[in-house]
């Protein structure tokens, strides 16, 4: 079953791109928790981290690379996080693997 990121990657669902190639998509957050919070995500739908195959981890060094290129561009890259919720306990609501850049304002204590 298709999630709204698959939509937005087919671009049946409008968003705001900060970095697109055939195999990532980046977009702006709808619900910013800072100023500088973007979505990272593979286009090929994986549902999580903990799903994911030995043979798609080349993606997750990519979004690394990516990341690093995207916190450049937006002036935070001396203090931002990139995480990834995997699974209902951690807070994730849409199955669609997707790593959250966040930074742009000092950033509390994981919690
Ligand atoms: P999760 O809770 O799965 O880690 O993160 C999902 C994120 O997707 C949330 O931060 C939420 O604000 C964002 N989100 C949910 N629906 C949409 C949407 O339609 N467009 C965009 N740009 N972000 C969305």
């Amino acid at each position: 079953m298709s999630t709204v990121f698959g939509l937005i990657i087919e671009g049946k669902v409008p968003c705001t791109k900060v970095f697109e190639n055939e195999r990532i998509l980046a977009i702006e957050d709808i619900h910013p928790v800072a100023p500088v919070h973007i979505l990272i995500m593979p286009k090929k739908a994986i549902a999580n981290l903990q799903s994911i195959q030995p043979k798609d981890l080349p993606l997750i060094a990519e979004i690394a690379q990516i990341a690093q290129q995207i916190a450049e561009e937006k002036g935070i890259e001396e203090g931002y996080r990139l995480l990834t919720n995997n699974g209902p306990d951690a807070g994730q609501t849409v199955f669609h693997l997707h790593f959250h850049l966040i930074g742009g304002r000092v950033l509390g204590h994981l919690g």
